[in-house]
């Protein structure tokens, strides 16, 4: 199935409080690549939020869901109505699934059943498909569609297309929504985030009544206004990055930056076409942490590109070395259908790929060892993710969902979506471990 093919139409009745849950399912859809059909002939599937408020707002509700079963077929019922689920299924036993109002886990878990979306680890912004829903306490929030680089490995920008910055007050306003229905953490997502608004020369929008530019500082500082955790992915590190960094040191935005860098040697950089390759990216993470020294820093890296020597591949492991990056994902170089790199001379055999890749692993796992032991003592808020038999699970502003680590607080059973001071008692490889101070927001 390729990613054109993944649509859904949507169809939202109600009150304004419906219009929120739509737009959280929305949000979540195109965070995981789904895209949202204009009418019923293009849809891959119809997601109907109802309302049940009165007779004639049920009545609609239920003509909307036989009018998008006629013209579609494949419905999936959420919203007021559907918290009555047997009056949904006598009227129409065909719908797919139904869920209640604010249920829009169980809205994406049916999309999911009858609408796979398939993970590619060169397209995806979000964990792969499979992963657990976003909890209803963190949203990633996507802010540009499309890419002007040509990274050679990649074909995104075919798929695409160049950069389309979404204006800056409607994902202000997005942000706004999702922090009112409850969300504690925004992940702010794109294919690049540092170039956010080049395609409409960084245009003055609107927001509150007030002038604000399309640009990645302007709007991680409307951002961090809005009081929750903003953490921002897929940044590279050109020099205007430079003046995110104060605004982490401030507390404004998490200090926390996933760099997607795929390389330390130059040649191989050069060979991927990498954004910022030339950029002295080493002097640039040791500014970084001179101005906040909390940092975090996550990067993923590929290994055995086309044309890497074992002597590219020690420039690579001497990058590790001295960049002391805090979390690293990374992986094996495969073809991508329709990518430049595959012109290129100089495969690497797969038995060769491998063997660089656990050497590397190995290398990044006493590196991030080490980071997190540094955090032993320290007193930091986290957010509780979930409560399992011992205790309650969390994140400190270093820990992604999904991609990095946790915080376990044994004994503690905290309710999920808060924040909570806690000391960190001990670490290892990829978690920490703690005890909570006092309730902190
Ligand atoms: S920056 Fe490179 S890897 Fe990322 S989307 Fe653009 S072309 Fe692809």
């Amino acid at each position: 199935m390729t990613d054109t093919q993944r649509k859904v139409g949507f169809i939202s009745l109600g009150c304004p409080k419906a219009l929120v849950d739509s737009e959280r399912i929305l949000t979540q859809l195109r965070a995981e690549g789904y895209e949202i059909a204009p009418d019923y002939d293009g849809a891959d599937l119809v997601v109907v939020n109802t309302c049940g408020f009165i007779d004639a707002a049920v009545q609609e509700s239920l003509d909307a869901i036989g009018e998008a079963l006629d013209e579609n077929g494949k419905v999936i019922v959420t919203g007021c109505l559907g918290a009555d689920a047997g009056k949904v299924r006598a009227a129409h036993p065909n719908v797919l699934a139904v869920t209640g109002p604010h249920a829009y886990e169980e809205v994406m878990a049916a999309v999911h059943d009858n609408l796979p979306a398939p993970h590619d680890p060169y397209t995806d912004l979000v964990p792969p498909a499979g992963i657990k829903l976003t909890p209803r306490h963190y949203a990633y929030l996507k802010i540009s569609e499309g890419c002007n680089h040509r990274c050679s490995f990649c074909i995104i920008p075919s798929m695409r297309g160049d950069l389309v910055s979404r204006p800056v007050g409607e994902v202000m306003q997005e942000a706004e929504n999702l922090v009112a229905a409850g969300v504690k953490e925004l992940l702010v997502i794109s294919q690049d985030t540092s170039a956010y608004g080049v395609d409409v020369k960084y245009r003055t929008g609107f927001w509150q009544g007030r002038p604000l530019k399309t640009h990645m500082q302007q709007l991680a500082e409307a951002l961090g206004s809005l009081g929750v955790w903003v953490r921002m992915h897929y940044v590279y590190p050109y020099p205007h990055v430079d003046k995110l960094i104060p605004l982490m040191a401030d507390g404004l935005v998490l200090p926390y930056l996933d760099v997607p860098l795929q390389h330390g040697s130059p040649r191989i950089l050069k060979a991927m076409k990498r954004p910022a390759a030339a950029e002295k990216a080493l002097e640039r993470i040791g500014r970084w942490r001179e101005i906040c020294p909390d940092i975090t820093l996550r990067s993923t890296f590929i290994v055995g590109f086309p044309g890497e020597t074992e002597e590219d591949f020690e420039t690579l492991l001497e990058f590790l070395e001295e960049a002391r990056l805090d979390r690293v994902g990374a992986f094996a170089y495969s073809p991508v259908e329709g990518a430049a790199a595959n012109a290129l001379p100089g495969a690497v055999p797969e038995e060769e790929k491998q063997e660089r890749l656990e050497r590397f692993m190995e290398l990044q796992a006493a590196i991030s060892q080490d980071r997190l032991a540094e955090q032993v003592g320290r007193r930091i808020t986290v957010l509780v993710d979930e409560q399992d038999a011992h205790g309650s699970i969390a994140r400190g502003p270093g820990d992604a969902p999904e991609i990095d680590g946790v915080v376990y607080i044994e004994g503690a059973f905290l309710a999920p979506g808060e924040f909570v001071e806690v000391e960190i008692t001990g670490s290892g490889e990829h978690d920490l471990w703690a005890r909570p101070l006092e309730a902190a927001r």
